[in-house]
């Protein structure tokens, strides 16, 4: 459902990009792996549109999009959910769902089981419906991230680093809500992750980012059990 094709991306005469090429079917999760800097963020940026590829094409649903301004990459059905939870600090739980559901026309009606879905999938955010987006902890920030991005229905989750700053029993608990959500909803996923180790595990398949360049794609479960990317990514 999604196609990058070759893209190479530059920063003024900096090229962060060289010939990516990525692919996403519809109902898999897919992980990005890579240290700080690798351009795991750029990816994702290219994909809204926020930063233009120099080459390449990248197609969503088999049209072109990477000429497309990024509201309208939006409006075709991707969410972009950018790492460090930019959730409204000031507004309630509920209000931060609501102004995720800005490009979506729904009725009240539409509205309020869309609202009873999120809060089936994070009860946390139910029980804390009328608390303050500042407030919460930083998991629950980020299950008010996740859930914000879910609630224009998208076609295509983008997740940059959810488990950043998080601790080890709280990433637990994302990951479980990522494959839940894939699960439930057959939403196709593009993870960006420095947690290798988490990323491979709930991903069917990854590619490995390393200064710009993919140098290594497959199975995920083929990923965890090679020499190089333990090595590498694993902590040995
Ligand atoms: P991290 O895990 O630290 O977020 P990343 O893999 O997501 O890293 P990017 O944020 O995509 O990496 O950055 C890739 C490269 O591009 C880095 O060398 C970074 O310094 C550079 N870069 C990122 N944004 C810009 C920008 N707006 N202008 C110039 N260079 C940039």
């Amino acid at each position: 459902m999604l196609q990058i094709e070759n893209i190479d991306v530059f920063y003024g005469k900096v090229q962060v990009l060289h010939n990516i090429s990525i692919k996403i079917e519809q109902g898999e999760i897919i992980s990005v792996i890579g240290a700080n800097g690798a351009g795991k963020t750029t990816l994702m940026k290219s994909i809204v549109g926020i930063v233009k590829p120099l080459q390449g094409k990248i197609k969503f649903m088999e049209q072109e999009i990477n000429k497309l301004a990024t509201h309208n990459i939006v409006k075709k059905g991707i969410t972009y959910i950018p790492e460090g939870r930019r959730i409204f600090p000031d507004l309630t739980v509920i209000e931060n769902l609501e102004m995720g559901a800005y490009s979506k026309i729904y009725s009240r009606k539409g509205f309020n089981s869309k609202i009873e879905e999120m809060f089936h999938i994070f009860p946390r955010l139910k029980e804390r419906f009328r608390q303050l987006g500042g407030s919460l902890s930083g998991g629950e920030q980020q299950m008010l991230a996740i859930a914000r991005g879910l609630m224009s229905d998208p076609k295509l989750l983008l997740l940059d680093e959810p488990s950043l700053g998080l601790a080890p029993v709280i990433v637990d608990e994302i990951f479980d809500v990522i494959t839940n959500i894939n699960k439930i909803k057959d939403l196709p996923i593009m993870l960006v992750e420095q947690n290798a180790f988490m990323a491979l595990k709930i991903s069917s398949r990854a590619y490995v980012l390393e200064v710009g360049h993919i140098k290594h794609e497959g199975k995920s479960s083929d990923l965890l059990n090679s020499p190089q990317i333990k090595k590498v990514y694993l902590g040995g």
